[in-house]
């Protein structure tokens, strides 16, 4: 178990340092939306560019702790290229993962599974949703 969690946090910490698909883009053809952790300083803004009901782009930026800049990078891989409605599966999965309840080990969330071990740490839980929970609001203005 503690090689899962080394590689775990190499993971974290690759795209902490190497983040994917960061940089906000100025066109209307997004949906934005901010959220702010104000405990940790936490502060994250997703766009989302969706057609034909298919996400077909996903950008971040802003500022945080490792967990949260982390999980905004892998947030944007994991639902690039997803239906919306698969993305929404998705999000309400790791969810119930960070938050340790029930979930569906066999759903693909990508890198996201990293972040299982959350679920042993309350405090960070709003770090690793925080980018989470601002794509999913990005995407309810679709
Ligand atoms: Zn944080």
């Amino acid at each position: 178990m503690s090689d899962l969690n080394n590689l775990y946090r190499q993971v974290i910490m690759d795209h902490y340092k190497n983040p994917r698909n960061k940089g906000l883009v100025g066109d209307a053809n997004y949906k934005k939306f901010h959220v702010k952790n104000p405990s940790c300083g936490d502060d994250i803004t997703v766009q989302t560019k969706v057609a034909d009901g298919t996400i077909q782009d996903v950008k971040h930026d802003g500022t945080g702790c490792s967990i949260c800049c982390s999980s905004a990078s892998v947030m944007s891989e994991t639902l690039m290229g997803k239906k919306v409605t698969e993305a929404e599966d998705i999000i309400d999965n790791y969810y119930n993962m960070i938050k340790g309840k029930e979930y569906d080990e066999d759903l693909d969330m990508g890198d996201a599974i990293v972040y299982s071990g959350v679920a042993n740490f309350p405090a960070r839980v709003k770090c690793a949703t925080v980018a989470w929970q601002a794509a999913e609001e990005s995407l309810k203005n679709e």
